[in-house]
């Protein structure tokens, strides 16, 4: 699994949508990979926060806006 498939499936992962094999190959990335760690506590604390203001997922453009944070700060390295 590289970093594009973990990052396409961070949000199924957070919401317990993985199956099993999915779950322990992504979990095996995140474990050696930083940027991925980064971005999915950043992803984890804005749903966290979108979820205090309101009970819904998170919108599918902050989803995108953290998506290129995400790719920018990849290209910059
Ligand atoms: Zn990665």
């Amino acid at each position: 699994m590289n970093c594009r498939q973990v990052v396409e499936l961070m949000t199924d992962y957070l919401e317990g949508a993985l199956s099993a094999i999915d779950r322990a190959r992504f979990e095996e990335h995140i474990a050696g990979c930083d940027g991925c760690t980064a971005y999915l506590a950043q992803l984890r604390m804005a749903r966290k926060i979108m979820g205090t203001l309101a009970d819904e997922p998170v919108p599918a453009l902050v989803e995108k806006e953290l998506l290129e944070a995400f790719r920018s700060w990849r290209s910059t390295r």
